[in-house]
């Protein structure tokens, strides 16, 4: 995977991209335009906008963002699931994984969350979240590992970072907010330790959970046929959980999450995930297998959506 090549970019870029919108460093102090946690004018939030859809991010923003918000986004989502065991479990299961990433800089990391949701997220730098809701319904180690495999394609791909790049995700943004993202990629730690954590969080999970742009989805589905050729897993046994999503899913639903995007979008993905399959010499005995028949331990396999059942 080549990264795109705004990853090459500085911090420095910023600056520019502030400069090209007609910031000059003199009216930047005259105006008292700061890019740490000082004060905005009004009429200066417009810019922030224009300018965030100007920035360049890179994998130390990835990184930074992903370590600021994992904690506060699995809270906001139902908090983490507490049982030693299955987190345990998850990890180990995911460890083989997360070893065929080649963003070799992150620290990847996976937890389940006490949501009944059918639904897993990830976030930049390599923070991936399942939902216990979610164990519920996969009855293979493919199907879990081609929803963990699935998740790590977005991030792989920086495509949150893409998205947040969209206009219409900044326009959507409070000036709170684009002040607050504009500081916390300036400012690092300090700032993203301070004020405004709350400001982003909200838009950001709303990103992150409910699904990216068609293009994305597909190449996430196409990472699962990359992870599984190195891992042994098999694309077509793993691939069973969007016909279980189709299932229990409800026709006329609207809601998408990153894995179901409605009933004729996720079927076309299914078929297509299943042209692209090469035959994987599939591993008989997978290591991963004991620890997925411990979760099923707890989370039997469900046949029929019930999202408000424990
Ligand atoms: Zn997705």
């Amino acid at each position: 995977m080549t990264l795109p090549s705004s990853h090459q970019l500085t911090r420095r870029a910023t600056l520019g991209a502030l400069m090209s919108l007609g910031f000059a460093a003199p009216a930047l102090a005259r105006d008292g335009f700061s890019l740490g946690l000082g004060s905005f004018s009004t009429n200066d939030i417009k810019n922030i906008g224009k300018m965030l859809k100007g920035i360049s991010l890179d994998e130390q923003d990835e990184i930074r963002m992903g370590e600021a918000y994992y904690g506060p986004i699995i809270d906001a989502e139902g908090g983490a699931y507490a049982n030693r065991s299955v987190q345990a479990s998850v990890q180990r299961f995911a460890a083989p994984l997360f070893e065929t990433s080649t963003r070799s800089s992150f620290s990847w990391d996976i937890t389940v969350l006490d949501n009944n949701e059918i639904n897993a997220w990830a976030l930049p730098g390599g923070k991936v979240a399942i939902n216990k809701g979610l164990l519920r319904y996969v009855d293979t180690a493919h199907e879990l590992a081609a929803v963990i495999a699935h998740e790590m394609g977005h991030v792989e791909f920086s495509h949150a970072l893409s998205e947040m790049k969209k206009g219409s995700f900044v326009d959507g943004l409070s000036g709170v907010t684009q002040r607050t993202l504009v500081s916390e990629l300036e400012g690092g730690a300090s700032a993203a330790a301070g004020i405004g954590m709350g400001a982003l969080r909200g838009p950001l999970t709303k990103l992150v959970t409910s699904g990216y742009a068609r293009k994305s989805e597909l190449a996430a589905d196409q990472h699962i046929t990359t992870v599984f050729e190195q891992t042994g897993y098999d694309v077509a046994q793993g691939a069973a959980f969007y016909q279980t999503l189709l299932e229990t899913i409800p026709k006329k639903s609207k809601g998408t999450t990153s894995l179901f995007a409605g009933h004729p979008e996720t079927k076309k993905r299914l078929t297509a995930l299943l042209e692209n399959a090469p035959g994987i010499q599939v591993q008989a005995a997978h290591p991963s297998s004991w620890d997925f028949e411990g979760l099923k331990k707890t989370f039997p396999t469900r046949r029929f959506f019930n999202r408000h059942k424990g």
